[in-house]
């Protein structure tokens, strides 16, 4: 009892420490962008221009960390009602595609659907169009210019799956099984700018398929790229054995 309310508290200190240390560097970099243009170090408009674009991307970035939290929260807090409607889920990977499309074609990364004929499935699409779009634009994110995104489709038996896979570097094994947890990010040090994220994509993505009473697990060969799969129950909301599933 005792060393469980002592690693809640650890938990808890670790969200703090995590969530000032996610603000702090958006925010340091708004404020000195805020101060060069007021003290005129911002001289010509061009670096006025410059400390603008900052201070808007930075900001998006701290909305992006704190819609991502409250949306945290409310699901743990089992706030959060999910849809319990027929999916297609054939017609909701295209659609996650198509929006993808363009960020792929920006690096020229060759982005397949392989996903056809999946049986339909019961659960919340917009939920589940989420996780999906979370999913491929992390592997968009990875995979360098040229490079292959494939999305596949698997019906077997009561179950269907959707692997998303990329040809970037990859996830060492000792990473691996980290990187559903809250904030971690591999390489944490070495990336920076825009593509930037807070860590807490797949922490959400994986609250929402197991909210599905599905699985979210990835696997991934160093060097030739990650695969990322989901896993959900097949089936349509009149099945009975869905309508004891709690959603
Ligand atoms: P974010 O993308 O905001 O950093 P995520 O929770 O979506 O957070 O991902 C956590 C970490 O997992 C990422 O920082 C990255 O290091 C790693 N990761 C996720 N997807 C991939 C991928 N397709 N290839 C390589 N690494 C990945």
């Amino acid at each position: 009892m005792v060393e469980r309310v002592r690693s809640t508290q650890q938990g808890q200190r670790d969200f703090v420490a995590n969530v000032s240390h996610e603000m702090k560097t958006p925010l340091t970099s708004i404020q000195g962008f805020a101060q060069a243009i007021l003290d005129g170090t911002a001289s010509d408009s061009q670096a006025q221009q410059h400390a603008a674009s900052v201070i808007h991307e930075e900001s998006g970035r701290l909305t992006r960390l704190v819609d991502d939290l409250l949306d945290l929260a409310r699901l743990d807090a089992g706030q959060v009602t999910f849809a319990h409607a027929e999916v297609d889920l054939n017609a909701l990977v295209a659609r996650v595609i198509d929006r993808l499309s363009l960020r792929a074609g920006e690096k020229s990364i060759q982005l397949e659907n392989g996903v056809r004929g999946l049986p339909a499935i019961t659960g919340d699409g917009d939920r589940l169009a989420q996780v999906l779009t979370n999913l491929i634009d992390n592997a968009i994110k990875h995979t360098p210019v040229g490079g292959r995104v494939t999305i596949r489709g698997e019906g077997r038996g009561d179950q269907v799956r959707v692997h998303v896979e990329d040809s970037g570097p990859g996830i060492p094994p000792d990473e691996l099984p980290r990187i559903f947890e809250r904030f971690y990010q591999v390489d944490k040090a070495r990336r920076g700018g825009e593509g930037r994220g807070s860590g807490l994509g797949l922490a959400i993505s994986r609250e929402i398929v197991q909210a599905h009473g599905g699985r979210l697990e990835a696997a991934s060969a160093p060097g030739r790229g990650s695969r990322f799969t989901v896993t959900l129950p097949a089936g349509l909301p009149s099945d009975s054995t869905l309508s004891r599933r709690k959603p």
